[in-house]
């Protein structure tokens, strides 16, 4: 093949990058590919070769003139310094105009920095989130690109075509905002993904201990779920995982799997940064803390002999209203969860003047994403009917559905309590529901604490200003 005739090059051939490529390819665009490794970049054209036209390189000058300019160079390497190599190598070689597209998960600071690196060499560095795994990256991800508004006119076309579409056929990628916005969305998407499985987990353990089914009934529990509000990828994939069976036991295959979750880091970003911005993010923070509690294999170990109650499953005849209730809470959950993720882009937008639209973050997350799920529709509506929602608990749609779920879910959490069955994501969500719905918080006896012991000052109920008592005694 001649020099500079690819539409687009990708360099990173390990799962997302390869299908990524063939996705490009299956498109009809001409992709160069490169690969540290070049054996990589060979076995995807000896494999796949058929599936488009490839242009392989072993070579970075090679890679980059293979490009057309403006040249389109995807990177899908390891985060973090792995990319910083990456680009140290190519960005010497290329132009003014030139584009790079990272789509691995960095994190929304490092692509802040290497954007401002790279516009001082007049170099579009465009930090994209790409979610779907690696089944998303060849049949079409949702795209969550950052970066400049020239960058997306001339990358958008090629990103709605390789991206998944909705069932209304509307393209899973939006131009989210400049800089670091694609990547800070994308680690939003999975800090909500974690809080969406804890929940489901949550909701699975509940239905074993105390509603008594096996996982096979709880799959169809999962199945019958999926055809109304809670329709989502996740719960889709739920009811596979509990409906499999070890082939080498014969035993349900979640019974053969050690309960230790494990975590590369996005979730953990999410609350991170939501710390940072004063956030409240607890449903998810509950999520990361579950995972890593469950890990504790020394804690659960020396902790084996507290006291509680173990549960007891209820009566047959009880199950299914109990499995009612058990949607409700998960559904009024996951609602609070949502709630907290959109706060948290909304106030990174503010801090970074991103100018997200939060209803076309909903929109690109309706399909190919991990979280893909009918309820998107409705949070993509709540934006477009408001656009300045404070929050999704203030739609009345949301408002009215929490308000009928309620009294099953304050019921579902009550039942986890007594029976003893840890069911943080559900008591999370419940209480920050009931804080913002409280008349009064204990807030007001923090805030004399802190004048007591600090001087720290208080705001009053009936007057402007900042006012200290002197409080009596020594300290
Ligand atoms: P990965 O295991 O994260 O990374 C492997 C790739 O990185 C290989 O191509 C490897 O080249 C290259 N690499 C590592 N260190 C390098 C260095 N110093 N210089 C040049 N190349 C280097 O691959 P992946 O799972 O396909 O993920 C790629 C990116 O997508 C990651 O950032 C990941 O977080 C993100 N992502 C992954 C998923 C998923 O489901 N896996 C989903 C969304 C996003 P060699 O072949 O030479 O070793």
């Amino acid at each position: 093949m001649s020099s500079s005739t690819a539409q687009i090059g990708v360099t990173g051939l390990a799962v997302m990058g390869r299908n990524l490529a063939r996705n490009f390819a299956r498109n009809g665009y001409t992709v160069a590919l490169h690969n540290r490794t070049a054996a990589r970049t060979h076995d995807l054209v000896a494999e796949f070769g058929e599936e488009g036209i490839f242009v392989p390189t072993e070579t970075a000058e090679e890679f980059v003139a293979a490009l057309e300019r403006p040249r389109r160079l995807v990177i899908m390497v390891k985060a973090g310094a792995a990319t910083d190599a990456v680009i140290g190598e190519f960005a010497p070689l290329l132009e003014p105009g030139d584009m790079i597209v990272d789509g691995g998960n960095a994190h929304f600071a490092d692509t802040r920095r290497r954007e401002k690196e790279l516009r001082e060499q007049g170099i579009h560095f465009v930090g994209t989130g790409v979610s779907g795994g690696e089944e998303g990256a060849l049949h079409g991800p949702s795209i969550m690109p950052g970066g400049s508004v020239e960058s997306y006119a001339a990358l958008g076309p090629m990103l709605e075509k390789i991206s998944a579409k909705a069932k209304d056929g509307a393209p899973c990628v939006t131009h989210v905002g400049p800089d670091g916005a694609g990547h800070f969305v994308k680690m939003v998407h999975n800090g909500i993904e974690y809080a969406d499985m804890q929940l489901i987990g949550e909701a699975y353990q509940l239905l074993r201990d105390v509603g008594g089914y096996t996982p096979a009934q709880i799959a169809d529990v999962f199945r019958t779920w999926n055809t109304g509000r809670l329709d989502s990828y996740l719960i889709e994939i739920t009811a596979e995982v509990l409906s499999h069976v070890d082939a080498a036991t014969d035993r349900p295959f979640v019974d053969i799997v050690q309960d230790r979750a494990e975590q590369k880091g996005t979730g953990r970003w999410t609350v991170q940064i939501a710390l940072d911005l004063g956030v409240p993010v607890s449903g998810i923070a509950e999520a990361v803390f579950a995972r890593s509690l469950s890990g504790h294999a020394d804690l659960r170990a020396a902790s084996g002999e507290l006291a509680g109650p173990r549960p007891e499953p209820i009566a047959d005849t009880e199950r299914a209203d109990f499995a009612d209730h058990v949607e409700q809470a998960l559904y009024a959950s996951k609602i609070v969860s949502y709630t907290q993720g959109f706060h948290e882009i909304a106030a990174g937008s503010a801090e970074y003047d991103w100018d997200i639209d939060l209803g076309a973050v909903a929109r690109i997350w309706r399909g190919g994403c991990i979280i893909r799920a009918a309820f998107l529709d409705r949070i993509t509506a709540a934006y477009e009917a408001d656009p300045g929602l404070v929050s999704l608990l203030s739609d009345k749609g949301f408002a009215e559905e929490i308000a009928a779920a309620q009294n099953d879910w304050r019921s579902v959490v009550s039942t986890a309590v007594t029976e003893g069955v840890p069911t943080p994501g559900f008591a999370a969500a419940l209480a920050y529901y009931d804080t913002l719905r409280a008349e009064r918080l204990p807030a007001a006896l923090t805030q004399g604490q802190r004048d007591f012991f600090g001087a720290h000052t208080y705001r009053r109920v009936d007057r402007e200003g900042s006012f200290h008592t002197l409080w009596g005694g020594d300290r």
